[in-house]
């Protein structure tokens, strides 16, 4: 994968004086959307920009360990309208790991209030939408957190990545590609890592800070999902699970308590597809996942106003959870009898 000279042409033009910068990610942060931000934020700031990083809603307690998160603005708690006031003064509001205004949901609301700033993309989801003025976004990289270590390197050199730095972007790249097992993972990823490596980074406390630092409820849950609520159908090669509110509140749920659950169907050899229905108090979260070639990004967007990866998507159901895993059913059977499956 090769960055576009010009783009990083027209990225140098723009933070050639000092600006002010809001950094944006998306709903439900996750290691990518937390790493890229800050560890972009950090190199901003120490070429002399003011940065301020928003996300829409709390990111989950495992990642609290990572460098820095402190500095990032959750918009729904954000009582002193600190989000507000950056975007209303920014010069610029860089958009990372996510490609459509309407992943922030209604802190999406409150950039239009700003004309004045560029926006600039830094994505790796397919079918970005039009609404920047700079794009950098390919969706054959592996992680967000990838893309901005590529762009360090283009623009300042890769021996400017600090310690924190590569302890946020390892984060991403680690928990983008399942541990470095996708087929988006290219021999120029562990090029990467090893440059990160080289700053001193523990990946064993990464590893163990990330994956191994859940709350008994979350391991209570897990098996109950597993063992009560996956559903398998169509010759055992589709499974979806599903989580109500009531559920939760059970297994004392806190949020990014069922993040990761959708990927365990997959262990079953012959799954090809699985899906998991978390209940919001106004919509049900889908959450997709699929081996090699089948491909759910397209499937979240026809059948729940969603998109993603080919491998991993997401989407929304405003019907009942009853209703929604029965279009689930009946969508597999449509998709399968296009020869989708
Ligand atoms: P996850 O299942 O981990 O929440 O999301 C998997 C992928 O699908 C992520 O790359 C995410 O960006 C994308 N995705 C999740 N939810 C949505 C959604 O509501 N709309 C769109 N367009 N993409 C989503
Ligand atoms: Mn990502």
């Amino acid at each position: 994968m090769q960055l576009s000279t010009s783009k990083i042409e027209a990225l140098k033009e723009q933070l050639a004086t000092p600006q002010s910068i809001v950094i944006l990610s998306h709903t439900n942060p996750d290691g990518d959307a937390i790493g890229s931000s800050l560890a972009w934020a950090e190199i901003l700031r120490k070429q002399g920009h003011q940065v301020t990083c928003i996300v829409p809603n709390r990111y989950p307690y495992y990642l609290e360990f990572m460098p820095n998160i402190s500095d990032i603005v959750v918009f729904k708690n954000d009582d002193k309208g600190v989000a507000k006031e950056a975007l209303r003064r920014a010069d610029i509001i860089f958009c990372l790991d996510f490609h459509l205004l309407s992943r922030l949901e209604q802190l999406g609301d409150i950039i239009d209030d700003n004309q004045h700033a560029k926006r600039i993309l830094i994505d790796h989801h397919l079918d970005p939408s039009e609404d920047f003025d700079l794009m950098i976004s390919y969706s054959e990289a592996s992680s967000t957190c990838y893309l901005v270590a590529l762009i360090i390197e283009k623009m300042f050199g890769i021996e400017h990545i600090s310690r924190t730095m590569a302890e946020n972007l390892f984060v991403g790249m680690m928990t983008d590609t399942g541990n470095f097992a996708f087929s988006s993972v290219t021999p120029d990823v562990f090029r990467v890592v090893s440059h990160l490596a080289e700053t001193g980074i523990s990946i064993p406390d990464i590893h163990t800070n990330v994956y191994n630092s859940f709350s008994e409820g979350r391991a209570r849950l897990f098996g109950y999902v597993i063992n009560r609520k996956m559903k398998i159908f169509h010759n055992g090669t589709v499974a979806h699970m599903s989580l109500t509110e009531e559920e939760m509140r059970r297994f004392w749920f806190q949020q990014g308590d069922s993040e990761g659950f959708v990927n365990y169907p997959l262990t079953i050899k012959k799954m090809k597809i699985s899906a998991m229905f978390t209940e919001h108090s106004d919509f049900i979260r889908v959450s997709l996942r699929s081996r090699g070639n089948i491909d759910v990004n397209l499937f979240a967007q026809r059948y729940f106003n969603g998109g993603g990866h080919k491998n991993a998507a997401g989407g929304k159901s405003f019907m009942s959870m009853e209703e929604t895993l029965a279009h689930y059913e009946k969508c597999i059977k449509e998709y399968a009898a296009e020869g989708m499956l």
